[in-house]
């Protein structure tokens, strides 16, 4: 096993030198799965901060001028580092949040390596020009990037921002979250290793409100890329707004599954369930409204039931659900619990109690809710556990507004009868993601979400769009 405790998380990696803090803090990272101490990591603070954005603006200098070939050489060599550190990468992300780690290789490890590779080859897209009328079209680096990331898939928010900035010829500095620090300082390890310039890329790990802020508010960076809480969400952009930096913001969601009359109601369950479950619920994307017609509703109540209580929890090579990821997010999931059950939902499976035979760690048993309607707390706010709800519908139109009924839009999912049968469902909710009859993630297309659950997009093209200044040169006539 990688011994986690060699990694210099004492230290913060800025203008290519690992170097203490300036402050004393630091912040134990815990083992959800058994509850024992990692390792202490060191808190940044505004200073560590303004010393980085310094190395930052200075390198912007002769990156932003670097060749399109060099930046595709250094994000494939950075890809390759990824691939020989693959299990360091497994397990700072396995041991911190929880997930089992043959889950962990291919849902945390394996497309954060492809979209790594993905920007290398997107990097002569900054080299192309364009015409428009009189004048052309050149793309700039947008300058100085903040980047604030969360625990729940925390390689892959990493790469979202990492890989498409250093593509388009961006300097940065990154703040991981509090709890799941370590996969950045193995990146920052192959980054320097790969001969990333110095002061490219700058780590400063500490607490949202300190680094968190500072990043936000700093005047020499020019843009913030936040994912996380729709509250921290707004604290940002509320903090980076006297700067006119520009934001993004990738949030919450509360996310809703059609299942048409006309699907493989079993199929459409399990996955359903499975897609909720997994990651123990701490999934963005996940589908945690599931919307099933009145008349076969008991139906899938049973195959839900079925499904939750089938699912195999623990860390070992069977395991498909691990513990939440700290004692805090468990007992936030056990109150949505409770509260769904005060509200007269009908619990129809799971519960906060300790999953027997798991007292040690974060555990909580994967939980089905029935007889939930789309006003209650359960269908309206982020759980973020391993949480379902099944709410029926009486027709199409009644299922596309309960789908829309929610102040998120991050993603959505539908399964009928076939891909072509969903297509006019599709585009009647208002989501920025949806799931068609089991489809998977792609990294080549856009992720983000409509209304509150963000603004931006992350990977694809409109990733790299992101980091990108369009410059009009309006040539004589
Ligand atoms: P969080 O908002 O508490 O923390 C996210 C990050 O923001 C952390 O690094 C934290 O230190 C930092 N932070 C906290 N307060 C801050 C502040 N005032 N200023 C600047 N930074 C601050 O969220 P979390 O609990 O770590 O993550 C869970 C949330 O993230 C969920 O709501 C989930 O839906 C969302 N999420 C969204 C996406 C997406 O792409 N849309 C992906 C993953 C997670």
């Amino acid at each position: 096993m990688t011994d986690l405790s060699k990694l210099p998380t004492g230290k913060l990696f800025i203008n290519g030198e690992w170097r203490g803090p300036l402050g004393t803090g630091t912040h134990p990272v815990i083992n959800p799965a058994t509850e024992e101490f990692i390792c202490q990591v060191a808190e940044g603070s505004a200073e560590d901060v303004d010393l980085a954005v310094e190395a930052a603006r200075q390198a912007f200098h002769s990156w932003r001028n670097s060749t399109a070939q060099m930046r595709r050489e250094l994000l494939n060599a950075i890809a390759d580092g990824m691939e020989k550190r693959k299990e360091d990468l497994v397990q700072a992300v396995s041991q911190t949040l929880g997930c089992p780690e043959h889950i962990t290789r291919w849902l945390h490890v394996d497309g954060p390596i492809y979209a790594m590779r993905y920007y290398a080859e997107r990097t002569a897209e900054m080299e192309k020009t364009e015409k428009a009328g009189h004048s052309v079209l050149f793309r700039e680096p947008v300058g100085v990037c903040g980047f604030i990331t969360p625990w729940n898939y925390p390689l892959h928010q990493f790469v979202g921002k990492v890989a498409p900035a250093l593509a388009a010829g961006c300097t940065m500095i990154t703040k991981p979250a509090e709890i799941t620090p370590l996969q950045d300082f193995v990146m920052a390890e192959i980054i320097e290793e790969a001969g990333v310039p110095a002061g490219v890329f700058n780590l400063v790990p500490g607490a949202g409100s300190e680094v968190g802020a500072a990043l936000s508010a700093h005047p020499g960076i020019d843009m913030v890329s936040f994912t996380g809480s729709t509250r921290a969400g707004v604290e940002v952009a509320k903090a980076a707004a006297p700067t006119v930096k520009r934001v993004t913001q990738e949030l919450g969601g509360k996310s809703p599954l059609i299942i048409t009359p006309d699907a493989d109601l079993e199929a459409a369950v399990r996955w359903g369930c499975e897609d909720v479950f997994i990651n123990s619920g701490q999934t963005c994307t996940a589908l945690t409204r599931m919307l099933v017609p009145a008349e076969r509703y008991d139906e899938a109540v049973e195959i839900a039931r079925q499904v939750a209580e089938d699912i195999a929890m623990g860390t070992n090579e069977n395991a498909f659900m691990g513990p939440l990821s700290s004692a805090r997010q468990r007992e936030i999931v056990r109150g949505y619990i409770q509260k769904g059950i005060d509200e007269g939902a009908r619990l129809v499976t799971g519960g906060a109690e300790v999953p027997s035979g798991l007292e040690k760690g974060f555990y909580v048993k994967p939980t089905v809710f029935a007889d939930v309607h789309n006003d209650m707390s359960i269908a309206r706010e982020e759980i973020f556990g391993p949480v379902t709800c099944l709410i029926p519908y009486k027709d199409m139109d009644e299922a596309i507004a309960i789908a829309n009924d929610t102040e998120y839009g991050l993603s959505s999912g539908v399964w009928a009868k076939d891909a072509e049968s969903a297509m006019p469902l599709v585009r009647r909710i208002e989501a920025g993601l949806c799931f068609v009859n089991g489809g998977e993630f792609n990294y080549d297309a856009p992720f983000g979400g409509y209304k509150r659950s963000g603004n931006g997009r992350e990977f694809g093209e409109a990733g790299l769009g992101e980091f990108i200044e369009l410059k009009s040169v309006q040539l004589p006539a």
